[in-house]
C-alpha cells in the first residue's frame, strides 16, 4: 500500500468524459490498495476564458478580484471528479485549497505557499475516502482566495507530496513525459527517462511549460521525487529527482523556447552608483520578473540597461519605471515580439565547445542573436520570435538530440 499524489492537468479533466476516465484510474490505483490524494486542474481553456472576461469588463483588474475568479475553474473540477468517483462506487470528498489548509503569502496571482495544515486530508484519507483538491489556488492571511501563477496545480501537488510524505507523486498530462524539447514543435524529440531537479527547473523556468517552474524549485527544495507521465496512455514516464554522476555523460539535456518576451531598453541613464539599484528595485516592487540583464559601458555619464521580461508585463514594468526615469534621466523603448531560446544540461559543467556548437547552428539557419546569458547548466539567447521554432529544430539536431 502505497500513499499517492496524483496531478491532472487541464486536458486531462478537459471535458465529463475525460473526468469519467480520469475517475477510474484512481479506482484502479484504489482498488490496488493504495491511498490517494489527487489535485486537479481547471479544464483545459476555462483559465484563459475567465481571464478574457476579467479584461473585458475591465482593462486592469483588482488582482485580487481576478483570483477570485480563477478560482473557480478549479473548484468545478474537484466537485465533478468526486461525483464521477461516487458514480462508480469510490468514496470521495473535493476539498479547495483553504479547505485543504494551503496557506500562502498575499501575492495575488503569483502566491507563495507558506504552510500546508493537512489534518483535515489526513482524517479523511484514513477514513477511506479519496481526496481531491483544488490546484492552483490557496488562502492568505486575511482569509482571500489567491492563485499560485499560471501551471500552479504542479505546485499544489509537488506541496502536497511533501507535506503529507507521499510515496509517490504522479504529475499527469498530455504527453507521455518531458521530452528533449516541446514535442509540439520539434517533432523529433524523444522523451527523457530520468532528469535532474536543477535541469527540469532550468527548462521550466527557460519556458517548458510541462511543469510549472516553481514547482520543481519546491521539489528540490524538499527533495520531492515526481513522475510526469500520460493519462491518455499507461506507458511509464519520466523521473525528476536529484542529480546523480551518470546524468553529465549528457551535454545538453533539452531546449526550450519561450516565445512570450519584451525587451526592454534603458536608454542615457545617469551612470553612478545605485542606477540598476534603483532600476530593480522598482521592478521587484510591482513584482515583475526580470531574466537577461545587460548593461553596455557608460559614456560621457550615461549608460543603457537592457534586460527581458515577460511580454505581459511590459506595460507594468514601464510604469514602475516612470518614477524613476524622472529621476536618473533617460528613456526608455519596449520590444514585444522578442523570444529566448536556451540549452541545459549538467553536463555543461564538464563539456567545453558548447556555446560554439549553438553559435554556429543559430548562425546556420539565419538567426540573429540579441542577448546572450549562462549559468554553469545553461545558456539562453535572445532571439527574433518569428524564427523561434525553426531555431530550436536547428539547435536540437545540432546537439544530437532528435530521435534516430
Ligand atoms: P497540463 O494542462 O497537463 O498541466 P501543460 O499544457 O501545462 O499540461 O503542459 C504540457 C505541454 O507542455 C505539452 O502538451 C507540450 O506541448 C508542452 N511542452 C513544452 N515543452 C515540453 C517538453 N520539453 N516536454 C514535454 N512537453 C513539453
Ligand atoms: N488552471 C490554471 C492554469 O491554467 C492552473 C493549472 O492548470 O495548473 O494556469
Ligand atoms: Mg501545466
Amino acid at each position: 500500500m502505497a500513499l499517492i499524489v496524483q496531478k491532472y492537468g487541464g486536458t486531462s479533466v478537459g471535458d465529463v468524459e475525460r473526468i469519467k476516465k480520469v475517475a477510474e484510474r484512481i479506482k484502479a490505483f484504489r482498488d490496488e490498495g493504495n491511498q490517494l490524494v489527487v489535485v486537479v486542474s481547471a479544464r483545459s481553456g476555462v483559465t484563459n476564458e475567465l481571464i478574457a472576461r476579467a479584461e473585458a469588463v475591465c482593462p486592469n483588474p483588482p488582482e485580487r478580484e481576478l483570483d477570485q475568479l480563477l478560482s473557480i475553474g478549479e473548484q468545478e473540477t474537484i466537485a465533478l471528479t468526486a461525483m464521477a468517483l461516487h458514480g462508480i462506487g469510490v468514496p470521495a470528498i473535493s476539498y479547495t485549497g483553504a479547505q485543504a489548509g494551503i496557506v500562502t503569502d498575499m501575492a495575488h496571482t503569483k502566491a507563495r505557499i507558506h504552510s500546508i495544515d493537512a489534518e483535515a486530508m489526513i482524517k479523511d484519507i484514513n477514513a477511506g475516502n479519496v481526496i481531491i483538491v483544488a490546484g492552483f489556488q490557496g488562502i492568505n492571511s486575511d482569509g482571500d482566495i489567491t492563485t499560485l501563477g499560471r501551471g500552479g496545480s504542479d505546485l499544489t501537488a509537488i506541496a502536497i507530496a511533501g507535506a503529507i510524505k507521499a510515496d509517490v507523486c504522479q504529475i499527469y498530462t498530455d504527453v507521455d513525459g518531458v521530452y528533449t524539447a516541446d514535442p509540439r514543435i520539434v517533432k523529433n524529440a524523444r522523451k527523457i527517462e530520468e532528469i535532474s531537479y536543477d535541469e527540469m527547473l532550468e527548462l521550466a523556468s527557460s519556458g517548458s511549460k510541462v511543469m510549472q517552474s516553481r514547482s520543481v524549485e519546491f521539489a528540490s527544495k524538499y527533495d520531492v521525487v515526481f513522475e510526469v507521465r500520460s493519462s491518455f496512455n499507461h506507458n511509464p514516464g519520466t523521473i525528476v529527482k536529484q542529480e546523480v554522476a551518470s546524468m553529465e555523460k549528457v551535454v545538453v539535456r533539452g531546449v526550450a523556447i519561450d516565445k512570450n518576451q519584451a525587451k526592454i531598453q534603458l536608454l542615457g541613464l545617469a551612470d553612478r552608483p545605485g542606477t540598476a539599484a534603483k532600476v530593480f528595485r522598482a521592478l521587484a516592487t510591482a513584482n515583475i520578473v526580470v531574466d537577461m540583464i545587460v548593461q553596455n559601458a557608460g559614456r560621457d555619464g550615461v549608460a543603457n540597461l537592457t534586460f527581458t521580461a515577460p511580454a505581459n508585463e511590459s506595460a507594468k514594468a514601464a510604469k514602475a519605471l516612470e518614477p524613476i526615469l524622472a529621476e536618473l534621466g533617460g528613456k526608455i523603448a519596449t520590444h514585444d515580439q522578442f523570444a529566448k531560446l536556451s540549452i541545459v544540461g549538467v553536463g555543461m559543467k564538464t563539456h567545453s565547445g558548447v556555446a560554439a556548437t549553438l553559435f554556429t547552428a543559430l548562425a546556420e539557419c539565419g538567426v540573429n542573436i540579441d542577448l546572450i546569458s549562462t549559468s554553469e547548466i545553461k545558456i539562453t539567447v535572445a532571439i527574433e520570435q518569428a524564427k523561434a521554432d525553426e531555431a530550436a529544430r536547428a539547435v536540437h539536431t545540432a546537439f544530437g538530440l532528435d530521435k534516430a
